[in-house]
């Protein structure tokens, strides 16, 4: 969602309300490289930037890390970003630029949302994973084995 600041008065505030699906870099291992977000917030003036504050849910898929079956993950987060004309290189706020007199929301609330996928995903606490084996699932088959290799 891009928004119009330029037009925001001293002191307004204006409500923001967006969904949409983001494309997500590869290394982050989502099926589909994909996300789905529901992003709801303000963007404030204050004294000539832009503050965007905003809670997100957002809805995701991936592979079990143990055992590669496909499983459905979220994260609902809350951030703030601030939108500057001229960003400060020393701010300590997390500062995207005013293009155009135009912030773009949806940037903010992506880089938001990739420090919020987990790194690995499982599809319960105790999922025991492939067997080493024969890479059977041991969810599916909790007694399974193998006997040690007999010398012939
Ligand atoms: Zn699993
Ligand atoms: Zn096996």
């Amino acid at each position: 969602m891009i928004v119009d600041v330029e037009k925001l008065r001293a002191g307004a505030r204006l409500d923001v309300a967006f969904t949409k699906t983001y494309r997500i870099p590869e290394e982050y291992g989502l099926i589909g490289n994909s996300a789905d977000a529901r992003v709801t917030g303000h963007i404030a003036e204050e004294a000539g930037r832009y503050v965007f504050e905003a809670e997100a849910e957002a809805s995701f898929r991936a592979e079990c890390s143990r055992c590669l079956t496909p499983v459905r993950a979220g994260a609902a987060f809350k951030f703030r970003s601030v939108f500057a004309t001229e960003p400060e290189k020393e701010d300590y706020d997390d500062v995207y630029p005013v293009a155009d007199g135009k912030a773009d929301l949806s940037a903010a609330a992506v880089s938001n949302l990739l420090i919020e996928i987990p790194v690995k995903f499982l599809c319960s606490k105790d999922c025991k994973g492939l067997c080493p084996v024969c890479g059977a699932n041991l969810n599916d088959d909790p007694g399974h084995g193998h006997s040690p290799p007999q010398d012939a």
